[in-house]
């Protein structure tokens, strides 16, 4: 007799999972805080925030609240002609909370499709108002996406490469490196004078899936003058670092810049709904504003604006308000800090770097391939020490919720400092 619970007889696919590598997932029955419970009642440290999602914890008693609330009301309805009080509170709200001169507010249900939408709002821009402009650039490791839009316009590799047939081109400009960031904008400069640009999109501050990498408030603010000065459009992708991830509410107040577009997901709801929106300024949405149907912004998604996601984003926005969030996120900056320090000058590691909330470190491994063999070992490894990791190639990188506590942050760089061991890294 099959058990309808044993692993092997499970129908479901994982993403981005080998099957055939990886055959046992591990089940999780509970969330709470930082926590998770696997169904055998370990506990485990949440050290990525679910990839990418939580801010203040699991299950937010508030959160949970609200959900519950909305859920008892109006579960969903179509948002082409109707409207419900959720999703106006939230625009408003929203546009209190995001950089100044952005003014419209367009729902939608993942980061993917926020920034499906944002590609399709720059060019529909163009078109609308009458200028040719289908060029779309884009930063090198940049990740966007797992559509076929988004995809395009990151990075290529093994990922994608199945696809890449169909995947349109975009201009790729170089990462800007720290300290090498003349480079990257003289690319953009070169690409901007070539007429046919109809917007730049970036992740500012942190390049996420690319590996973590950081770069400089500086470049994105001259990135935007230079964006302003060949009227090209700016796309801010804040799928992951919005929600103070990067230290700020949203990574482009560093910059003081404000984009033209800017995609917010993943901690909408504090991570606790798909929900995502893509906000613009009053010139892109005036260029769809007409009497000519033609215009019409064409998109839309089934669960466009669902009510329980927006309560959620709503409860989210309210922690944010009277609670001491960002003091919270103010100490993890610092312990984060203080952890990556004991790193410094171990030569099994390299690249330590942080960007607010996140920080990161590589690996020293013989080789770059090596470490896509040894990911599951220091996977399996981490989890074993009952914490959540998942590095990124030869990259290890703790995105915790807010609620961790600087215990239990101990207890992640105790297990970081083993990894080398566990795959023998270091020695040449
Ligand atoms: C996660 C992510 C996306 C995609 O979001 P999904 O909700 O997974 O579709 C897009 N852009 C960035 C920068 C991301 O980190």
């Amino acid at each position: 007799m099959t058990d309808p619970s044993s692993p092997a007889s499970s129908p479901v696919w994982h993403p981005f999972t080998q099957h055939a590598l990886q055959p046992k997932m591990q089940r999780i029955s509970r969330g709470l805080g930082a926590w998770l419970k696997t169904d055998d009642e370990r506990l485990i440290i949440d050290a990525i925030s679910s990839w990418w999602v939580i801010t203040h914890g699991h299950c937010h008693p508030r959160i949970v609240a609200a959900i519950r609330d909305q859920a008892e009301r109006l579960d969903q309805v179509i948002f082409a002609g109707f409207s419900h009080e959720p999703a106006e509170t939230l625009a408003h709200k929203l546009l209190e909370i995001v950089p100044d001169g952005l003014d419209r507010v367009f729902y939608s249900d993942s980061g993917s499709t926020a920034v499906e939408v944002a590609l399709k709002m720059a060019l529909g821009y163009w078109r609308n108002t009458g200028q040719p402009r289908t060029r779309i650039l884009a930063l090198e490791h940049a990740y966007h996406g797992d559509t076929v839009g988004t995809m395009s316009a990151g990075a290529r590799g093994v990922f994608n490469a199945a696809y890449e047939p169909l995947l349109f081109d975009v201009e790729r400009l170089p990462f800007p490196s720290p300290g090498d960031e003349q480079a990257t904008l003289d690319a953009l400069e070169a690409a901007c004078r070539e007429q046919n640009c109809a917007a730049l999109i970036v992740e500012p501050l942190v390049l996420g899936a690319g590996g973590m990498l950081v770069w400089s408030a500086d470049c994105l603010r001259e990135m935007r003058a230079i964006c302003d000065k060949y009227d090209v459009l700016l796309i801010a992708d804040e799928v992951m670092t919005g929600w103070a991830r990067t230290g700020t509410m949203f990574a482009c107040e560093q910059a003081g810049v404000t984009p033209d577009i800017l995609c917010s997901a993943k901690g909408l709801t504090a991570g606790h709904l798909p929900l995502a929106v893509t906000l613009c300024s009053e010139r892109i949405y005036q260029a769809h504003y007409s009497e000519d149907r033609s215009k019409t912004f064409f998109h839309s998604s089934s669960f466009t604006a669902n009510p329980i996601s927006c309560a959620a984003a709503l409860a989210n926005i309210e922690l944010w308000e009277d609670q001491p969030v960002l003091e919270r996120v103010g100490d993890l900056v610092g312990w984060q800090s203080a952890a990556l320090a004991k790193f410094e000058g171990d030569e099994r590691f390299a690249n330590i770097r942080q960007s607010g909330t996140i920080a990161a470190l590589d690996l020293v491994v013989p080789d770059a391939g090596y470490l896509a063999e040894a990911g599951l070992a220091l996977q399996a490894f981490f989890l074993d020490c009952g914490i959540l990791l998942r590095p990124l190639g030869n990259t290890i990188y703790v995105m915790p919720p807010y609620c961790i506590t600087s215990e239990q942050l101990d207890q992640i760089y105790a297990a970081i400092a083993e990894a080398p061991e566990i795959v023998g890294a270091g020695s040449r």
